[in-house]
């Protein structure tokens, strides 16, 4: 019998009581593992109400005080990174080492929320007319939700709850009903750090429970990850009733491979980042770009062995490179794009969707294909595969590649592995992507920095944490004062200046 998850409201495990439940699957095995409750618009409003009376007294709390909860979140963290990865890698099927990297990025982002009191203070301006001070101040918004997606289910959650509690929100996280079980943990480990009830709760479900999230008057602002139909949805839909929304949504991110790139290095780079976590990241890099029939030739013939000879395996096997893909359905989807490809005129050069795992037949698996000769007329080009598949389309030269990245509807990330300065400066400043490498194949920015793509690949203007994170969850305060010294001054019918 597959386990019942729950929900986490007010402090504490809560039964789901919508009747309606979702399955969440052990990727390796393909048996549903556990049942996780689907709420409904009652549900959620029981999480809106906790939030609401614990927003109080923790926006009034001093900053400093609320960063020490986030140190000693940031320990329990550490402490509990194995049990957290084991528990992650079951529902998602990312390897273990891999499931750790996602905890450990969500954990720089709660690091960065340990500084929230520096990253809070206003501006101030003394003397800005007789007796006049004006200063500003951040303040939280009150109680904000965060919609998350399946690939990240450490990290995601952590970009959005870490800032927005540190700034004196409290947050409702509605997580991907595919693996719900490291937020749901990530939220007792919370309170563990000292957090008061119903600063961070879990309500688990699908879109009637998102829905509830996008029309309740009570929730003042929503982040969301996800695929981007569902991202402009979310946006329209929140910004429609007067929320703040920032809403991510899907990529295809190009790594441009210049003449005189590192060919070694290239190879490395797109294996770990085309392949790694079964092609299942927003930041993979499934499209390669490289300029020139030569280093097309050059980049297959290095590539080729080294990707069959891939690791497949099972999360929890320590040598393996990847493991299983989400879901059956995913894995249907996957294989439907690779047939469309082949169909459309795409010269498949490895083709891995025979591929089965002894002992795991059932289990969600695929072996990684590579493709070449792919154009931008494809529908397998145009779209997000988010498999293990590898796409090549041939670029004549430095200005078509530039354009392809460009002019594709998604801008989430790019890359370009060159040797030269001036193609790379020329490159990152001329590109129509929101976030560049230059030799890095995944270019995350760190939690202090920011993260959003352009175009379909982020709705709304703010990027996630970082200080942009930071506006995002407060808004701005300013106050004009003045002290006028016993100087009293005639009424005026005219807007003041300062002359
Ligand atoms: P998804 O869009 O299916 O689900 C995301 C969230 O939306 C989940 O919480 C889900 O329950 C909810 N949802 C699903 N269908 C809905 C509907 N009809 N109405 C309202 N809510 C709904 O995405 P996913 O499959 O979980 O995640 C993979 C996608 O996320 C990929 O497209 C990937 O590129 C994208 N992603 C983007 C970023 C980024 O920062 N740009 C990061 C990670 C993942």
């Amino acid at each position: 019998m597959a386990r019942e998850l729950m929900h986490f409201i007010n402090g504490e495990r809560v039964s789901g009581d919508s009747g309606r439940f979702g399955d969440v699957y052990n990727p390796n095995t393909g048996e549903v593992q556990a049942k996780v409750p689907l709420a409904n618009a009652q549900e959620m409003r029981k999480a809106v109400e906790a939030a609401l009376s614990a927003f109080g007294a923790w926006s009034a709390m001093n900053p400093q005080r609320r960063a020490r909860v986030m140190f000693r979140f940031k320990d329990l963290l550490e402490q509990n990174i194995d049990e957290l990865a084991h528990m992650l890698s079951a529902e998602h099927g990312k390897v273990v080492a891999d499931s750790k990297g996602d905890i450990q990025r969500g954990l720089e982002v709660i690091e960065f929320a340990c500084g929230i009191p520096h990253l809070l203070k206003g501006e101030f301006t003394e003397g800005a007319g007789p007796g006049i001070d004006i200063y500003s101040m951040r303040q939280p918004l009150g109680v904000v939700a965060g919609i998350t997606p399946f690939n990240f289910p450490a990290m995601i959650p952590m970009w959005m709850f870490g800032v927005a509690i540190a700034c004196g929100n409290t947050f409702i996280c509605k997580p991907s009903e595919k693996d719900p079980s490291v937020p749901l943990r990530l939220a007792e480990l919370f309170m563990e750090a000292g957090a008061p009830a119903g600063v961070l709760n879990v309500v688990n479900g699908d879109k009637q429970a998102v829905d509830a999230i996008l029309t309740d008057p009570d929730i003042k602002a929503v982040s969301f990850v996800g695929s981007s139909d569902i991202a402009q949805y979310v946006f329209a839909q929140g910004t429609a009733h007067g929320k703040r929304v920032q809403a991510m949504g899907g990529a295809k991110n190009h790594g441009i491979v210049m003449p005189d790139a590192d060919m070694e290095q290239v190879v490395n780079d797109f294996l770990g980042s085309a392949y790694g976590s079964a092609g299942e990241r927003c930041m993979a890099l499934p499209v390669a770009v490289p300029v020139g029939d030569e280093t097309a030739d050059r980049l297959i013939e290095a590539l080729t062995p080294r990707i069959k000879n891939l690791k497949v395996g099972i999360s929890t096997d320590a040598e393996a490179q990847y493991g299983p893909v989400v879901s059956a359905a995913h894995l249907d989807k996957i294989k439907n794009y690779v047939a469309k490809g082949v169909e459309e005129g795409a010269e498949l050069l490895i083709d891995g969707r025979d591929f089965s795992m002894q002992g795991f037949e059932n289990g969600f698996f695929m072996g990684p294909c590579l493709f070449d000769r792919v154009t931008t007329d494809m529908v397998t080009y145009e779209q997000e595969i988010f498999g293990p598949v590898l796409q090549i389309v041939r670029a004549k030269d430095f200005e078509e590649a530039l354009r392809l990245p460009s002019e594709h509807q998604y801008g989430n990330g790019v890359a370009i592995f060159t040797r030269d300065g001036d193609t790379a400066r020329e490159f990152a400043s001329r590109v129509n992507v929101g976030m560049v490498g230059i030799n890095v194949p995944i270019p995350v920015p760190l939690a202090y920095h920011t993260f959003g793509g352009w175009k379909r690949s982020a709705f709304g203007d703010v990027n996630q944490h970082g200080p942009e994170g930071v506006r995002f969850y407060t808004k701005i305060k300013t106050v004009t004062s003045r002290w006028p010294q016993g100087q009293r001054e005639d009424a005026s019918f005219v807007i003041p200046t300062m002359k």
